[in-house]
């Protein structure tokens, strides 16, 4: 047996764990009862464990050795790219010394806890410590990382979720974002107002009105299901099970449907890899490329004009009479809003990433050590606002909102946000190669576009590091001015 193939044998075995773990993690937010959760915890702990080893034993670095000189594999840019990016994967799990990831996990454990209660509470002071030793172990992990040549320490963490970009270049790319934004906002605040407030629609209708809309996206049901969980989320075991969920409030029929367009566009991208457990080529590109790929479903298509001419019939005819005044313009009114807000999560697509711009001046001026933890409400509040023009009157509507920084995530609000942009580069290639674009998802077809994102992203798994991705598909780097054009053309209608 070759190297490369006892390779793809050992990762399968791996994919296998992690197979099992997933359901796990899908069951506990979806159907688990109460009194289930602490031994759930420990089977999860002992899952991930076993993982873990199977994947840094020194023989799967001598493999990794090995097979990159086998012909079969340099012949190979598929094979070629699986061992480049497993010896990635290989070597930062080798770099941290086992007694750190389990105190990371540990207090990672406490520090969520007290999170919970502190922005119940709304008592910042009580979750401090906690920051302040997540930041600590964040940076120990950094150092166990090593900084890349051309960056800073949290550069490292960065990586991990989008690999290749610096702090450097995002600094200059959120300057020039928000400097786009502002006077955007200033323009469009409260120019339109939700068409359908006070319009009730049953859960049983939503839900069938949810699935016909993932259905006609290319959701396959045979290849997932859809239930309901507190936020949504997706979770994929492999391409042929692909879970999806969303959340139903009767007097806002668009949160579930956005929701549900959001969760589809990931999942189409899961059901869309190629089957090849434990590989690389058979996984997403990074964090970012995955959210362009609900972001680009749930924004440039959903909230699009075109898609509301093929929407407000369907709502019509599941909402009755009460609906009857609901057309395309009034949808997409309704979607289009931009009103400053101090909740990220419900923030519209305009105001959303000047809520990410905050996190990431912050984190990184926390992470080195140009401001104290102790001081993070008051920059908080004062960037939203300089960027917002709001101000929380508690830190629950502040500083303490996310549950990232409790999670020990550091390096990973940027993904979102730059979700935003990759989509709006992709979706500018995909009208520019589908002419007839907004005839089609007025009439309901979308297999134009699914088609493209099949062939030019999904079919390519991680073969491209993110940003090559972007060039190959859009033609240029990030750039967020796309962005901001796309948002222009289509709020200053
Ligand atoms: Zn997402």
């Amino acid at each position: 047996m070759s190297a490369y193939d006892e390779l793809a044998r050992r990762m399968r075995e791996i994919a296998l764990l992690k197979h099992a773990t997933a359901l796990l993690h899908w069951d506990q937010e979806t159907a688990m009862p109460e009194k289930g959760g602490a031994r759930r915890a420990e089977a999860l702990a002992e899952l991930t464990k076993r993982a873990h080893e199977a994947f840094a034993d020194e023989r799967i670095g001598e493999l990794l050795e090995a097979a990159a000189s086998e012909p079969a594999v340099l012949d190979d840019e598929a094979k070629a790219a699986d061992v480049r990016e497993l010896r990635r994967d290989y070597e930062r799990e080798r770099k941290l010394p086992a007694a750190l990831v389990a105190e990371f996990a540990e207090q990672r454990s406490l520090a969520q806890q007290a999170w919970v209660k502190a922005r119940a509470a709304s008592d910042f002071a009580a979750f401090a410590p906690h920051l302040e030793t997540l930041i600590g172990l964040a940076r120990r992990q950094a150092e166990c990382l090593g900084a890349p040549e051309d960056g800073e320490l949290w550069d490292a963490l960065l990586d991990i979720h989008e690999p290749g970009l610096r702090a450097r270049s995002l600094e200059s790319l959120f300057a020039r974002l928000v400097a786009g934004l502002r006077p955007l906002v200033e323009s469009q605040r409260g120019r339109r107002r939700n068409e359908l407030a006070g319009l009730e629609l049953p859960i049983p209708a939503q839900e069938a009105l949810c699935r016909r809309v993932a259905t006609a996206l290319g959701y396959d049901f045979a290849a997932g299901r859809l239930d309901r969980s507190a936020h949504p989320f997706t979770i994929a075991l492999h391409p042929g099970d692909v879970r999806i969920t969303t959340r139903y409030r009767e007097d806002d029929v668009l949160d579930a449907l956005g929701s549900t367009i959001h969760e589809t566009g990931h999942a189409l991208y899961e059901q869309g890899l190629p089957d090849a457990p434990g590989l690389p080529r058979g996984e997403a590109a990074s964090t970012g490329i995955h959210e362009s790929q609900s972001r680009l479903w749930e924004n440039q298509v959903g909230r699009s004009l075109p898609f509301q001419r093929w929407l407000a019939p369907l709502l019509r005819e599941a909402g009755g009479p009460a609906f009857a005044g609901v057309g395309p313009d009034e949808l997409f009114a309704s979607w289009n809003r931009v009103e400053p807000s101090l909740i990220r999560v419900e923030a519209d697509e305009t105001t959303y990433n000047l809520h990410i711009a905050v996190r990431f001046e912050l984190e990184l001026a926390l992470f080195r050590g140009e401001l104290p933890v102790a001081e993070l409400p008051a920059a908080w509040n004062a960037r939203y606002r300089d960027f917002l023009g709001v101000e929380p009157e508690s830190d629950r509507d502040g500083c303490l909102q996310d549950i990232h920084w409790s999670l020990g995530l550091f390096g990973y609000f940027p993904t979102y946000t730059l979700g935003n942009l990759y989509a709006a580069q992709i979706w500018e290639a995909l009208r520019a190669a589908e002419p007839e674009l907004d005839a089609a998802v007025a009439g309901g077809d979308f297999a134009p576009i699914l088609g493209f994102l099949r062939r030019e992203i999904h079919a390519l798994g991680r073969r491209y590091p993110p940003g090559e991705l972007c060039r190959r598909v859009s033609g240029q780097a990030l750039d967020p001015e796309v962005f901001l054009r796309y948002l222009r053309a289509k709020l200053e209608t």
